[in-house]
């Protein structure tokens, strides 16, 4: 059988471990291409590991550093820089499978160009589909690419719809095959019990440090202050195609369930298994065959309790937020997504509290006057105008 050549993106982050962690064990994927922004020194590692004929470095400073040390070590390897070096690959005409998984606004060029250059797209740069939803998806559905979910919940989801219907981004009548919603549980992250006085003296370090899932800062500190459900529930909208008065959420802090379709005749199809990246990856890797992906199996025994409860939006307001903004589409989830990457940053750099991470969102939600998205240089200048925006407003904080 042809080896299918894999380009990760991102590849130098924890999804990017995970990836290469389940590919270590089967020979039929080919570790073709790898990018990162700028940390060559785990770059390096990689390309002595898995000898890419390609790497990209976002960088150019990044790129520099990477060559110098491969030539010392001797190997091979061509290296772009740039960008546009990320794009050339993803749509290069040798890979056949791109894993997304670079985090934030960043992901979103080179995603796109590997939907509309029709690759097998195994989606965890959830930030793309939150900036421009609909421009994705028409982009893959005209090019014929495959979008599998790796975000847990999505995958989880994928898993309990009907099998017929699992390539996401169909249109698909859900009434007529019986579907009544979709509901994606929440850990509640690491603050899910704390008082408003905690959230508001909560530090970077406590924000990451999330109870079951090991990722990268970013969407740990998403996931702190619900956000990242949000943005979860906008992917869903648009993976699945269906209306966000169909999608839920629940709080369910052990994170065995990863999420639930309900079907009108009371049936409800749960996907379960520890919580594990590998897992979500192997399948989008395999689909619709399934591998091994070296993850524990899940002893249910020893789990003493599954609990389910709704999400408190007063204290975690930003995933309230986010429903508000794909209610009313258009640029919303755009500038959300945009205002909450310039918070999380500033709160990571210690520039703002936890709790102005709403604050900041709403605020530039409420300055950015809504227009209408017609094409791609639209979303990338609302997207720039929220950032100033949210900028600016932090800068006064
Ligand atoms: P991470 O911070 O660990 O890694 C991010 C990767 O993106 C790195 O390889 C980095 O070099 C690259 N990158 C960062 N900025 C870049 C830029 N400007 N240009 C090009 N590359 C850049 O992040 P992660 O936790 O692996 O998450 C990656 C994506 O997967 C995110 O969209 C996240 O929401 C999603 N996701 C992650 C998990 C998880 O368990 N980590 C789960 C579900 C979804
Ligand atoms: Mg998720």
């Amino acid at each position: 059988m042809k080896r299918q050549r894999l380009l990760v993106l991102g590849a130098t982050g924890s999804i990017g471990d995970s990836t290469l962690s389940v590919v270590s064990r089967h020979s039929q994927f080919e570790v073709w291409g790898l990018t990162a922004h700028s940390n060559w020194r785990k770059m390096f590692e990689l390309v002595k590991r898995w000898r890419p004929k390609f790497v990209a470095m976002s960088t150019e400073s990044g790129a520099e550093q990477l060559r110098a040390a491969l030539r010392e070590a001797d190997v091979q390897c061509e290296i772009l820089a740039g960008p546009d070096g990320l794009i050339e690959l993803a749509g290069h005409p040798d890979v056949d499978i791109v894993m997304a998984a670079i985090v934030g606004a960043a992901g979103l060029m080179p995603t796109l160009t590997a939907a509309r250059c029709g690759k097998r797209i195994l989606l965890a740069n959830k930030e793309s589909l939150v900036m421009a939803g609909e421009i994705f998806m028409q982009t893959a559905r005209v090019a014929g690419a495959t979008i599998l979910p790796v975000d847990s919940e999505h995958n989880a989801l994928f898993q309990a719809l009907p099998n017929h219907l699992q390539q996401p981004g169909e249109k698909i009548d859900w009434r007529s095959v019986g579907v009544d919603k979709l509901v994606l549980t929440a850990s509640g992250g690491p603050f899910l019990n704390a008082s408003p006085e905690m959230l508001e003296a909560a530090t970077p370090e406590q924000a990451v440090a999330h109870p079951n899932w090991s990722m990268g800062a970013k969407i740990s500190v998403d996931s702190a202050t619900l956000m990242n459900k949000g943005l979860e529930v906008i992917e869903a909208c648009h993976l699945f195609d269906l209306p966000p008065k169909h999608v839920e959420v629940v709080i369910h802090p052990q994170s065995i369930v990863h999420s639930m379709v309900y079907y009108t005749d009371g049936s409800v199809l749960a996907q379960a298994g520890n919580p594990d990246m590998r897992t979500p990856i192997a399948h989008a890797l395999a689909w619709p065959d399934r591998i091994d992906a070296g993850v524990e199996p899940l002893d249910l025994t020893t789990v003493s309790k599954l609990e389910f409860f709704p999400p408190d939006t007063d204290r975690f307001p930003c995933l309230r937020l986010a429903y508000e903004c794909i209610r009313v589409g258009q640029d919303r989830p755009t500038v959300l997504n945009a205002a909450n990457e310039e918070a999380v940053a500033a709160f990571l750099a210690r520039r703002i509290g936890f709790r102005q991470i709403a604050e900041v969102v709403d605020a530039t939600l409420n300055q950015v006057p809504t227009r209408s998205v017609e094409e791609l240089t639209d979303i990338l200048a609302i997207d720039q105008k929220a950032r100033d925006t949210a900028r600016h407003y932090i800068g006064k904080l």
